[in-house]
């Protein structure tokens, strides 16, 4: 069975995921791609990783992104209607956090549905905007894992919606489709991974959307 470990990452503790099975990958990297490589180095060599996925394109997540597929020569994958926020300093808030930001570019654009099989594991890709327009979780449905982004966290909170992008609708459908899935282990964007009661944690998040909308 596939590894998982939570890197929290520099400037304001987004987690960073590192999935080790037969194929590496990335779920997300961080502010500070040589704080990253040099944890990532701990487990792997960064020529072995595979993929880098971005939930969304905010600094905290994926500011580190251009830096890290140099360095390893990993495919870089997010969702298609990311891609305004992703390169653009004021709207992914590196200029905010006073960060140099390299720009990046995709292997390839999702826009949800597609499967990767990493070896053990598979993860699907769940288009979730709301929190930014092109924000994904991914779900592995074997062993009921989310990895949900900015769009849900433990204890029925949920990312905010009031950055450039954001839309409080689009985040309650977004979460209407999470409380579908069968999810045991949460992997969120911020705080500490989370199991037993998920579903109940999931269904408190879309409440607490709603009142929002
Ligand atoms: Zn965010």
């Amino acid at each position: 069975m596939a590894e998982i470990y939570r890197i929290v990452t520099p400037p304001i503790q987004g987690n960073a995921y590192l999935i080790v099975d037969e194929v590496k990958a990335l779920v997300d990297v961080g502010g500070d791609a040589e704080f990253l490589l040099s944890k990532l180095k701990r487990y792997i060599q960064p020529e072995e990783l595979e993929y880098v996925f971005l939930t969304h394109g905010h600094f905290d997540h994926a500011g580190a992104a251009g830096k890290v597929v140099d360095a390893t020569d990993a495919k870089l994958l997010f969702h298609k209607e990311e891609l305004p926020i992703l390169n653009d300093p004021m709207r992914n808030g590196s200029r905010l956090f006073g960060r140099s930001f390299t720009p990046v570019k995709p292997f390839r654009l999702l826009k949800g549905g597609e499967k990767f099989s990493l070896g053990s594991i598979t993860l699907e890709v769940i288009y979730t905007p709301g929190h930014t327009p092109g924000g994904i979780c991914l779900y592995e449905g074997k062993y009921k894992w989310l990895f949900s982004g900015d769009t849900v966290f433990p204890h029925g909170n949920i990312g905010r919606t009031d950055l450039p992008g954001g839309n409080s609708l689009l985040l309650v459908e977004s979460i209407e489709k999470l409380v579908k899935l069968d999810v045991e282990v949460l992997y969120p964007g911020h705080d500490e991974v989370t199991t037993g009661d998920v579903k109940s944690q999931i269904q408190q998040s879309l409440e607490f959307a709603r009142i929002f909308a």
